[in-house]
């Protein structure tokens, strides 16, 4: 065994064998259901804890509490200011944790520890000091009105953003951590009350985030959380009368389901959905720039990244020459555990993704698709795919079309930029994408014309808190991040005063 192999904290093991129930009111209590669902670490296979599986009458319980706190004002009305204070402490507790929470991360999720403390530690801490300093700068705008009655009379209008109420927030597997707080942190930043529902996959981190959150001063209900199944406890959490906005993250099935049954009450809703993201190389793009950004873009946390640049076309001139790169790096890819970070590929984050991953890779393989792979994972047991190139994917391919979100990347040799665009935008899904070139012109031109939410130059995957994130097409609707974050979490009212 390697020795590299990270030591587990004692604060980790035994957060690890604890009894979990739902968090509700500010403290642990019992789920009313009688089940309960298991967490594997999938390095191994092996059960590493257990979680509730919470019922419609436990989901109830939290949205009813979420409700109640949001009513009393012991946080809507409380001052921005002291929103704002609570929320940076919250984000300090992070920091002191930090290596519990990212321990916990590979350990359910399955990358690397490296990913885990610079991404779900790191970044999560940029994005949490960067929302809770939106709660002191909302703000509405003042309107000299023309109303003309009665005579003489003269008004004036402004308007308020009022948080919203409770927001339920539903969240995949992939980053938990990090994108359970792009839920909770707009969410309390504006005022509102909120009730998370992580993925059953992974639910651990967010679940000492929810203890941190009262240690921080978050009052009681203002922060719940359910584990469970997405089919009864998210479903119950989306569809409950008194949840007036669903943040959701997730695939594009599950978002389409939800949003059809938002649409009964009107709830609010976005949409952070699935994406199948184009990656447009020039004849004059810079080699080594193309080589280390796209494989950091397509391969980062196995490929299960929303934005992951999946399909590369790649002007003929430099194909040959990249896919030799793309190949050598491919095969030189060390693969492991998580907890050995030493490792660049590591298990994806279950077996049931495992499969899925593995279907595509055969349905390739019966239609003769030209696939390079590096090395597979040391523990059969493990959940692991081993990383993959196809070459010049041909339509017949599951995976031409749909979202992987595992570690396959598609090269494909077109004859000029045209070309590569037409592709590019062929799809239902608009997410992300990234061109790369040196000419200016080429890439001032190019960037209008590709049909994504976000496009980079140069680069791919490179997010940040002050730039906004989100779909075109069906990858989802809003946009999270940036300035006007809390618009989504907060109502307009316009208040008309006669004088
Ligand atoms: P998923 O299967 O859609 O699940 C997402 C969440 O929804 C999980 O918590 C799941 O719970 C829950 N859920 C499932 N069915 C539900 C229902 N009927 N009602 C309410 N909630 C339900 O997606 P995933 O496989 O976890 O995540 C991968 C997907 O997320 C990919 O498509 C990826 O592109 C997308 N994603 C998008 C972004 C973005 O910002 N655009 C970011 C990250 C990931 P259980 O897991 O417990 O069933």
């Amino acid at each position: 065994m390697s020795t590299q192999i990270v030591k587990t904290l004692d604060s980790v093991s035994a957060f690890l064998k604890r009894s979990h129930g739902l968090y509700i009111d500010g403290g642990w209590v019992a789920s009313q259901a009688a089940g309960s669902l298991p967490v594997y670490d999938p390095a191994s296979g092996e059960r590493i804890a257990t979680t509730a599986d919470a019922s419609a009458e436990d989901v109830d319980r939290a949205v009813r509490s979420a409700h109640r706190a949001f009513t009393s004002g012991v946080w809507s009305r409380r001052l921005p200011a002291e929103r704002e204070r609570i929320l940076l402490r919250y984000a300090d507790l992070l920091e002191q944790h930090g290596e519990e929470l990212a321990q916990l991360e590979t350990l359910e999720q399955g990358k690397s520890i490296n990913i885990a403390r610079a991404f779900e530690v790191g970044s999560t801490l940029n994005w949490m000091r960067y929302t809770a300093g939106l709660a002191t700068k909302i703000s509405g705008r003042t309107f000299d009105l023309s109303i003309p009655v009665p005579e003489g009379a003269r008004y004036t209008a402004y308007t308020r953003k009022e948080p919203i109420g409770v927001v339920a927030g539903i969240v995949p597997w992939n980053f938990p951590l990090m994108i359970g707080m792009w839920k909770v942190m707009p969410a309390l930043a504006a005022g509102c009350s909120i009730v998370i529902k992580p993925s059953e996959i992974t639910p651990l981190t967010l679940m000492r985030m929810a203890e941190l959150a009262t240690d921080a001063g978050v009052p009681p209900g203002v922060f719940n959380l359910v584990t469970g199944s997405g089919q009864v406890c998210g479903q119950a959490l989306t569809s409950h009368p008194l949840v007036s906005k669903i943040s959701f993250t997730g695939s594009t099935a599950t978002g389409k389901g939800i949003a059809r049954s938002a649409a009964d009450r009107l709830t609010r809703i976005s949409l952070e959905l699935g994406g199948k993201n184009p990656a447009i190389v020039l004849k004059d793009a810079d080699p080594q720039q193309v080589v280390e950004g796209l494989l950091l873009g397509s391969f980062l946390n196995q490929g299960q990244v929303c934005a992951a640049s999946s399909r590369i076309y790649i002007e003929a001139p430099i194909y040959d020459s990249l896919v030799a790169q793309f190949e050598s790096a491919v095969k030189g890819m060390s693969v492991g555990q998580g907890m050995d970070p030493t490792t660049q590929i590591n298990p994806v984050a279950s077996k049931a993704q495992q499969l899925k991953i593995q279907g595509f890779l055969t349905n390739a393989r019966e239609h003769n698709a030209e696939l390079i792979s590096g090395a597979s994972g040391p523990d059969p047991q493990g959940y692991y795919i081993a990383p993959t190139l196809v070459l010049n994917p041909d339509e017949a391919l599951h995976l031409t079309r749909e979202e992987v979100f595992g570690p396959v990347l598609s090269l494909t040799r077109v004859a000029d930029a045209e070309e590569a665009l037409a592709l590019a935008n062929d799809s239902d899904y608009g997410l992300t994408a990234s061109l790369w070139t040196t000419n200016l012109a080429a890439a001032m031109n190019l960037t209008p014309r590709i049909e994504a939410g976000t496009v980079w130059v140069n680069s791919h995957t490179l997010i940040d808190a002050n730039m906004p994130f989100g779909g075109f097409k069906q990858s989802g609707t809003g946009r999270d991040f940036g300035v006007d974050w809390l618009d989504a979490f907060t109502e307009t009212k316009s208040v008309c005063i006669r004088h």
